[in-house]
């Protein structure tokens, strides 16, 4: 039985109650892990409270060099968290020892950081001095989602343990496992009692404290739009900080020059990593008119040689989804594109093999001739779907790439400067690659537009985000 976290010691639910974790793959358990209670939020963010002075007073040099040893701590149990992560997730187990990497080298950036702290100086009229001072914001919160519990808490603990903030985290009911075993990993490292907090259970209970509760200085929430929005309502209350970064449908346009065998298979990992289940997947396709049909067959060949099945077997790229809700409404954006004229050219079902009827299995699948309003088209698409639309040119492209509520990754390919340069400069989006794609750095700020999100993780950005900025003025 896993436990949670508070104040240095492993600790059960107030109220003694678990829940079941069971494997999407094929719905047996794998642990329980305790359902927290508002008193244990609250448990959790006095000890996270009480621990600001000594975490604030402790140089920043050794909270840098304490991420360092966390990095190296994950770095040596890698296969334990990943074979962990991808029977609580479901995701293949090369993808899950990918998402350990990415924590790894997320921590190692901002331990890097540690001795680059900077805040500013001005002279100002008469002599005074002005000095532009960064202060920890207190206590922070980490409301992670289940489609990348470990990466997406790097994003927020690391810049924010290493600014010299306390924190309590909340993983998703259903991916609880893997993030408390690195929490009991890092606090081993010798992080001070209180610093690093973690309370499982439900968004309602746990995460309501969280929003509402005074000492909480800041939200740091990544999760659906929706959530995000009552996240962001429940903050003001106190005027709490929030960083929010929510749900995304990334269209991708394939221009006449692109390098298409590169943009095919971008394609096909940028759409079916993780099942589909990442904010960052491409979710809409523009193809353009003289290179659609050859494209399609290509992509087309692709996803059928794509082998849907158990995700320990080092073949499969294509786990089960995440679960059974997840499925279904999967389900219900493809039979809404079918019944308005789409037609899928790959997949657009589940698996028929019996041995993966027990999981939440669904089929990769490529959609043609979706209307525009189309759910597909209108929605964020959290599975393997790829809806695939014709265009004329780079304007119509942008047009329609830009006809959505969302804006957080996109990628264009071609090998016109002029094009690509447009491209990145009008699509309403926080990232545009150009002849790459969904591919994350640490050093480079990240972070949706429009109804994607409001404010930035990664880079030194970052640290813009775990502080508060106090001017000091000092008379000659
Ligand atoms: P979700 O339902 O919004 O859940 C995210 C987190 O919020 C979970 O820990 C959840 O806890 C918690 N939560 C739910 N209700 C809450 C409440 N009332 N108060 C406080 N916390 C609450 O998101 P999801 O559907 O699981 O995750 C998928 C979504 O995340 C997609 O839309 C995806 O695009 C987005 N996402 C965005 C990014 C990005 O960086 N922009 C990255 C990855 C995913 P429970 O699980 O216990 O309900
Ligand atoms: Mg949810």
């Amino acid at each position: 039985m896993a436990r949670m976290f508070i104040n240095g010691q492993p600790v059960d639910a107030s109220d003694q109650q678990v829940g079941e974790i069971r494997n999407p793959a094929s719905g047996e358990p794998v642990d329980t892990a305790p359902k927290g209670t508002a008193q244990d939020a609250r448990a959790a963010i006095d000890a996270a409270h009480a621990a600001r002075e000594v975490w604030r007073e402790t140089d920043p040099s050794r909270r840098g060099g304490l991420l360092g040893k966390a990095a190296q701590q994950i770095a040596q149990n890698e296969r334990g968290l990943a074979a962990l992560l991808t029977r609580e997730q479901g995701k293949p187990f090369s993808e899950s020892a990918r998402e350990i990497q990415r924590f790894v080298h997320t921590l190692e950036y901002y331990a890097g950081l540690g001795k680059n702290l900077r805040g500013g100086y001005l002279p100002l009229d008469n002599g005074a001095h002005g000095l532009i001072m960064k202060l920890p914001l207190g206590v922070c919160a980490a409301i992670v989602p289940w489609n990348f519990p470990i990466s997406l808490l790097g994003n927020k603990i690391a810049p924010g343990l290493l600014c010299g903030n306390t924190f309590v985290v909340k993983p998703a009911g259903s991916t609880p496992l893997t993030t408390i075993r690195v929490i009991a990993l890092m606090h081993a490292c010798g992080f001070p009692d209180g610093v690093l907090n973690i309370v499982t259970g439900s968004g309602s209970v746990v995460g309501q404290e969280l929003l509402t509760n005074p000492k909480v200085r800041k939200v740091g929430f990544t999760g659906a739009s929706d959530t995000g929005r009552h996240v962001m309502r429940a903050a003001a209350e106190t005027i709490k900080h929030v960083t929010l970064e929510l749900g995304g449908s990334d269209p991708m346009i394939v221009a006449a020059d692109a390098d298409i065998d590169e943009a095919v298979s971008a394609a096909s990992v940028g759409r079916f990593y993780n099942c589909g289940q990442a904010c960052l997947a491409i979710k809409r396709l523009y193809l353009f008119d003289e290179i659609y049909e050859s494209f399609l067959d290509k992509l087309a060949a692709k996803a059928k040689r794509l082998t849907v099945g158990d995700p320990f077997n080092e073949r499969t790229r294509l786990g089960p989804m995440h679960s059974q809700a997840q499925r279904a409404e999967i389900e219900e954006q493809v039979s809404d594109a079918l019944a308005r004229g789409g037609k899928a050219v790959v997949g657009g079902a589940r698996p028929a093999e019996t041995a993966l009827e027990k999981g939440y299995y669904y089929q990769p699948t490529l959609l043609v001739d979706a209307p525009l309003d189309a759910r597909v088209a209108t929605e964020e698409t959290f599975g393997p779907v790829l809806p695939v639309w014709r265009v004329t040119d780079m304007d119509h492209a942008i047009e329609l790439a830009n006809h959505s509520i969302y804006g957080l990754g996109s990628s264009v390919w071609t090998r016109s400067i002029s094009q690509a340069m447009k491209a990145a400069e009008r699509i309403e989006a926080g990232y545009t690659w150009i002849n790459q794609t969904q591919i994350i750095y640490d050093e480079l700020p990240f972070g949706g537009v429009k109804q994607s999100g409001l404010g930035k993780e990664h880079g030194t950005e970052a640290l813009d985000y775990y502080t508060e900025t106090k001017s000091v003025v000092m008379a000659k």
